[in-house]
């Protein structure tokens, strides 16, 4: 597709570049809907096969975060930037890169608010934040906010309560079987607060000492990585990359509910409603793995740890409410998310 055609077909929006030939110098900022409020979205540092590519990806980022921020209920929209990362750079034409990308971004006078994201690090948006505000996640905010996988843990949860309660109609999560594909930071987090809730966990991960961790302190069953699709489970809990929802995951998927953080987690549109045909409930990932951003926006706000507690339990009802939608409109509940979104901001 074209690329103005793409732009239009997802309701952009504004696309702004900056190039400087002398240090290598080559940004996106995709703002794609204001309406609810400042962009929030972080910045990729990668390397593109083309600038095409490069482009398209901070476009479909920026909508992402849109929708996110619009379900969630924060008072914010999306954005998204991409600085393509020049081959063999070096240490020095780092920094002057992130400098001028700092004075890109304050150049939007604070309707885009970067963050870090594949590539960046915490030392890059400290060299953003000399010459912007409008920058978070620097060495001094990532310690008044912290990790923000617990509360992204946390958010899951009641994610999966809620999946829990439209399908089976039960409060507890006592002697369900939950199967965790990987036990980084925030599955960790999840398969502790299941534990605790009397939940039986299956896990799986690269990582054997993040397996023997969870095995040790929860009892978890472990499995090899291509086992935990067909394990015997009542509810299937992506955490680990995209696009695990796929053909091939869903032939042998005995779940439920597939309810987890990972971003991204259908390799395709069709795959939600292959879920739907095959009466799996599919927690849309970017409803159930906000709790993150809502620490984000707390931060920002300067709200307290209660404003932000109560906002990461609103995804139980904001999931019964696109659960219940999705059975009156016949849709998956993917489809029903976006369409949600789309009537808040009068798109499409
Ligand atoms: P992480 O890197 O800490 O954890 C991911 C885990 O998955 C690692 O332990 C890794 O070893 C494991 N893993 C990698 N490949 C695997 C495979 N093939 N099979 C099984 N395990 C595998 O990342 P995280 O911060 O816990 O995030 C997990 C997912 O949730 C990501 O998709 C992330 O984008 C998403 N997410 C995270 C947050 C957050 O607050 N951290 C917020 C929103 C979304």
């Amino acid at each position: 597709m074209d690329l103005f055609e793409y732009a239009e077909d997802l309701d952009f929006g504004d696309i702004h570049f900056k190039v400087n030939p002398k240090t290598g110098l080559r940004a996106i900022v995709a703002l794609h809907n204001l309406t609810l409020g400042p962009a929030i979205g972080g910045c990729r540092f990668l390397e593109y096969d083309s600038s095409d590519h490069a482009v398209r990806d901070a476009m479909r980022l920026a909508r992402g975060m849109t929708y996110k921020s619009a379900i969630t209920r924060v008072p914010h929209g999306g954005g998204k930037s991409v600085v393509i990362r020049p081959k063999n750079m070096s240490d020095a034409q780092r920094v002057e890169i992130m400098e001028e990308f700092g004075e890109f971004v304050d150049s939007f006078g604070g309707a885009y608010i970067t963050a870090e994201d594949s590539g960046t690090t915490v030392a890059d948006m400290d060299i953003i934040a000399t010459r912007t505000e409008h920058v978070l996640g620097t060495s001094t905010n990532v310690a008044s906010s912290g990790d923000p996988s617990p509360v992204t843990a946390r958010g899951v949860l009641h994610g999966i309560q809620a999946a829990v309660k439209y399908k089976y109609d039960r409060d507890d999560l006592a002697g369900l079987r939950v199967a965790v594909q990987g036990v980084g930071s925030v599955g960790y987090h999840l398969a502790k607060y299941l534990h605790e809730l009397g939940a039986e966990l299956i896990v799986t991960d690269i990582n054997q000492d993040a397996l023997k961790r969870c095995e040790r302190e929860f009892h978890a069953a472990i499995v090899a990585p291509e086992a935990i699709y067909s394990a015997q489970a009542d509810i299937f809990a992506p955490c680990a990359l995209g696009a695990s929802i796929n053909d091939s995951s869903i032939a042998q998927l005995t779940c439920d509910i597939v309810a987890g953080s990972a971003n991204n987690q259908l390799a395709e549109d069709r795959h939600g409603a292959e879920l739907r045909a095959r009466n799996i409930l599919y927690a849309p990932d970017y409803v159930i793995n906000a709790g993150g951003l809502i620490q984000v926006v707390a931060d920002l706000a300067g709200e307290d740890a209660d404003w932000a507690r109560a906002k990461t339990e609103g995804i139980y009802d904001s999931l019964i409410e696109i659960f219940r939608r999705a059975d009156s409109d016949g849709l998956p509940t993917g489809e029903v998310t976006d369409r949600i979104v789309e009537e808040m901001l009068g798109l499409k």
